[in-house]
């Protein structure tokens, strides 16, 4: 049988997806919706767990800022005015199945200290037990710039390892790794990356243009962090979480520590 999307994500139980702020907001701002339904229909029958960014992309607007801001201590203010929008948009989006989402924010301190990291475990596995939707993002208004995970791609991937995830879902503006750039000629996308596979000839872009810090360079290496510890990573564009459960989709899939 020929492995896709669709048959990797119907062998998983446990499901952390990533989806980053360029994808939920701004122009992009319904694709939230397209998210939830996600989660949602996975939600039937596996344990799913929603990593999200886009804090500070939701509040810049509301208080009249077209750019992400460059300190520190205005980044982590909008971060606060924005969770809570974003959880509130989050809210609405889920009381159409009559669900809830349950915030959780983590620094790398949380998760580097093994008491935190198992309360954090716990909290989580409750939520699900309780049927709510987990929601995690970093606690950007009390992480610093030193330690900050810097890009959720990170914490997505430290989160899947510490609830052990057989599949991690890395929703981007891209719907595949490329062998180049996609913008140029003649690239192509990677479907399978083997697990520890050499990467060397594929030219590997980092961004962090508008709000998202991220690019192919952070979802390889957030996909490296995950399959080390045994999930399994789709990456993918966010428009194809519209059907990712149910149609054949472009995507690369990074194999898992057997
Ligand atoms: N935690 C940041 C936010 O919600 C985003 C971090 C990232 O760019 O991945 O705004």
């Amino acid at each position: 049988m020929k492995l896709n999307n669709v048959s990797r994500i119907s062998s998983a139980k446990r499901v952390v997806i990533k989806v980053g702020s360029s994808s939920i907001t701004g122009e992009n701002e319904k694709q939230l919706d397209l998210i939830v339904d996600l989660a949602v229909r996975l939600m039937q029958d596996k344990e799913v767990i929603l990593v999200s960014s886009g804090a500070i992309a939701t509040a810049s607007p509301i208080i009249g800022l077209s750019a992400k801001p460059e300190d520190l201590a205005t980044s982590q203010a909008l971060a606060s005015i924005g969770q809570a929008r974003l959880m509130s948009r989050y809210e609405a989006s889920l009381a159409r199945y009559g669900k809830l989402p349950g915030q959780v924010l983590l620094t790398v301190d949380n998760l580097s200290d093994a008491t935190s990291a198992a309360n954090a475990l716990g909290a989580l596995e409750r939520l699900i037990e309780l049927d709510v939707l987990p929601i995690i993002n970093e606690n950007d208004s009390v992480a610093t710039q030193e330690i900050r995970f810097g890009d959720n791609d990170q914490l997505a991937a430290q989160v899947a390892a510490l609830v052990q995830a057989d599949l991690l879902i890395l929703f981007s503006d891209i719907e595949a790794l490329f062998t180049k750039p996609p913008t140029q000629p003649g690239a192509e996308p990677i479907s399978v990356v083997p697990f520890d596979g050499s990467l060397d000839g594929v030219e590997i872009e980092g961004s962090s243009t508008g709000y998202g810090t991220g690019g192919a360079l952070t979802k390889v290496a957030a996909a490296r962090l995950a399959t080390a510890s045994g999930t399994g990573v789709i990456l993918t564009a966010t428009k194809n979480a519209v059907d990712l459960d149910t149609k054949p989709h472009t995507h690369t899939w990074f194999e898992p520590k057997a």
